[in-house]
Protein backbone atom coordinates (compact mmCIF):
# COMPACT_ATOMS: atom_id res chain seq x y z
CA UNK A 1 0.00 0.00 0.00
CA UNK A 2 2.80 2.43 -0.07
CA UNK A 3 4.04 3.28 -3.28
CA UNK A 4 5.26 6.56 -4.22
CA UNK A 5 3.53 8.79 -6.24
CA UNK A 6 0.16 8.02 -5.31
CA UNK A 7 -1.25 11.75 -3.78
CA UNK A 8 -3.46 12.25 -0.55
CA UNK A 9 -5.16 15.44 -0.68
CA UNK A 10 -7.46 17.30 1.37
CA UNK A 11 -10.82 19.89 0.49
CA UNK A 12 -14.26 20.93 1.47
CA UNK A 13 -17.09 18.96 -0.19
CA UNK A 14 -20.47 18.78 0.51
CA UNK A 15 -21.51 15.75 -0.19
CA UNK A 16 -18.91 13.03 0.12
CA UNK A 17 -16.39 12.56 2.75
CA UNK A 18 -13.71 11.25 0.40
CA UNK A 19 -13.41 10.27 -3.24
CA UNK A 20 -10.51 8.82 -5.32
CA UNK A 21 -9.63 9.11 -8.81
CA UNK A 22 -8.05 5.66 -9.73
CA UNK A 23 -6.37 6.48 -12.85
CA UNK A 24 -4.81 8.95 -11.41
CA UNK A 25 -3.92 7.57 -8.06
CA UNK A 26 -5.32 10.43 -6.07
CA UNK A 27 -7.01 10.15 -3.18
CA UNK A 28 -9.24 13.46 -1.60
CA UNK A 29 -10.50 13.63 1.39
CA UNK A 30 -12.82 16.05 2.82
CA UNK A 31 -12.05 18.83 5.66
CA UNK A 32 -14.91 18.35 7.60
CA UNK A 33 -13.04 14.73 8.54
CA UNK A 34 -11.02 16.58 10.76
CA UNK A 35 -13.77 17.14 13.10
CA UNK A 36 -14.75 13.87 13.51
CA UNK A 37 -13.76 10.51 15.37
CA UNK A 38 -10.11 9.43 14.34
CA UNK A 39 -11.65 6.21 13.38
CA UNK A 40 -14.09 7.58 11.66
CA UNK A 41 -10.82 9.43 9.52
CA UNK A 42 -9.14 5.85 9.29
CA UNK A 43 -11.98 4.15 7.90
CA UNK A 44 -12.61 6.73 4.96
CA UNK A 45 -8.34 6.41 3.65
CA UNK A 46 -8.47 2.94 4.20
CA UNK A 47 -11.56 2.74 2.03
CA UNK A 48 -10.17 5.24 -0.44
CA UNK A 49 -7.08 3.31 -0.99
CA UNK A 50 -8.55 0.13 -1.03
CA UNK A 51 -10.46 1.20 -4.38
CA UNK A 52 -6.73 1.72 -5.78
CA UNK A 53 -6.67 -1.97 -5.55
CA UNK A 54 -9.73 -2.59 -6.28
CA UNK A 55 -12.55 -0.32 -8.21
CA UNK A 56 -15.95 -1.97 -7.24
CA UNK A 57 -17.12 -2.91 -4.10
CA UNK A 58 -17.07 -6.23 -4.55
CA UNK A 59 -16.13 -8.48 -2.33
CA UNK A 60 -12.55 -8.52 -2.55
CA UNK A 61 -12.95 -4.69 -1.95
CA UNK A 62 -14.26 -6.25 1.32
CA UNK A 63 -11.84 -8.76 1.98
CA UNK A 64 -9.31 -5.97 1.86
CA UNK A 65 -11.58 -4.06 4.12
CA UNK A 66 -11.76 -6.61 6.35
CA UNK A 67 -8.24 -6.99 6.57
CA UNK A 68 -6.93 -4.00 7.42
CA UNK A 69 -9.82 -2.92 9.64
CA UNK A 70 -11.79 -5.52 10.93
CA UNK A 71 -13.86 -3.04 13.03
CA UNK A 72 -15.26 -1.03 9.52
CA UNK A 73 -18.53 -1.64 9.96
CA UNK A 74 -18.96 0.00 13.03
CA UNK A 75 -16.88 3.26 11.81
CA UNK A 76 -19.24 3.04 8.45
CA UNK A 77 -22.64 2.90 10.91
CA UNK A 78 -20.63 5.72 12.66
CA UNK A 79 -20.39 8.10 10.00
CA UNK A 80 -23.46 7.36 8.24
CA UNK A 81 -25.09 8.93 11.65
CA UNK A 82 -23.55 11.97 10.18
CA UNK A 83 -25.15 14.49 8.05
CA UNK A 84 -22.81 14.15 4.65
CA UNK A 85 -23.95 10.31 3.92
CA UNK A 86 -20.70 8.48 2.82
CA UNK A 87 -19.52 7.55 -0.46
CA UNK A 88 -17.31 8.02 -2.48
CA UNK A 89 -16.06 7.46 -5.75
CA UNK A 90 -15.92 9.24 -8.84
CA UNK A 91 -15.90 6.80 -11.22
CA UNK A 92 -17.94 4.38 -10.09
CA UNK A 93 -21.16 4.65 -7.57
CA UNK A 94 -22.57 1.72 -5.93
CA UNK A 95 -23.28 2.81 -2.18
ZN1 LIG B 1 -16.13 3.25 -2.30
Amino acid sequence: MAEEKKTLQIKQMKTRWGTCNISKQRIWLNLELAKKPLHCLEYVVLHEMIHLLERLHNDRFYKFMGHYLPQWKFCKDELNRLPISYEDCQEEDEG
